[in-house]
């Protein structure tokens, strides 16, 4: 392992303009688990229930209550060493572009700048209805409309932010070194930008838990491990040039 991260150190300093993509991966540590294996009995049986944006008029109660209990997952969390990583990485390189799968806001709240949050933010909460984003939310009704209150998050079915994806997609094709981060990118866009960034010449490293198999063969550098250990010890050997 030494030696893959000693070429991971050596590529983050030979780049100019870095990419990070983070999947779920990079917040297990501050225990957020992965929407599929959400935390609790209730959590499991609801969390196909309720990931939909029509669950909403189905159950509002329910729909209402899943979504308010992940956020109060969330915001008794706190970003752990490989978020925090990331942000000295960013302050080192200010050229560096933050995407990320992840919901949990906790790239923003260790210190990164201008995060591509491609499937939203679960912090933040919208009208159902009229698209009202103030408050309070999310167990009261709109003040404007009485419309229930969503989480802006991209749920099953719909569309991606189209800004967000092409800032990703842009950034993607423009960086030098793409970093994948505890994901398996097999979703789209995740499964496409790595794609694209080698073929406009990038060097794609992958850091994970699991093999990626469809992506391992074609990196420079596979770092198996976990992101708030490994990203550390990255950014530090960068500091030291
Ligand atoms: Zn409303």
């Amino acid at each position: 392992m030494q030696e893959e991260l000693e070429t991971a150190i050596g590529l983050l300093n030979a780049s100019r303009r870095v990419v990070v993509f983070s999947g779920a991966g990079l917040s297990r540590a501050s225990g957020i688990p992965t929407y599929r294996d959400a935390d609790g009995l209730w959590m499991q049986q609801n969390a196909i229930q309720f990931s939909h944006a029509e669950d909403l008029a189905r159950d509002p109660a329910g729909f209402t209550k899943f979504w308010g209990q992940r956020l109060a997952v969330i915001e008794e969390a706190a970003p752990n060493a490989g978020h925090r990583a990331l942000a000295a990485l960013q302050r080192l390189r200010p050229a560096t572009r933050l995407i990320t799968q992840n919901v949990d806001g906790l790239l923003t709240q260790a210190g990164c700048m201008d995060v591509l949050e491609l499937h939203g933010n679960l912090r933040r909460w919208r009208c159902d209805r009229c698209g009202n984003r103030h408050g309070p939310w999310p167990f009261h009704r709109c003040l404007r409309c009485g419309g229930h209150a969503r989480p802006d998050v991209v749920m099953f079915g719909e569309m991606l932010n189209p800004g967000v994806l092409m800032d990703a997609q842009e950034a993607s094709v423009d960086c030098d070194l793409f970093v994948l981060v505890g994901s398996t990118a097999v979703v789209y866009p995740a499964a496409d930008l790595p794609v694209a960034a080698m073929a406009h010449g990038a060097a794609l490293i992958t850091l994970n838990m699991e093999p990626i198999a469809h992506l391992d063969d074609r990196a420079r550098v596979v770092l198996r491990g976990a992101s708030e250990v490994l990203l550390p010890l990255m950014v530090e050997g960068l500091k030291g040039v």
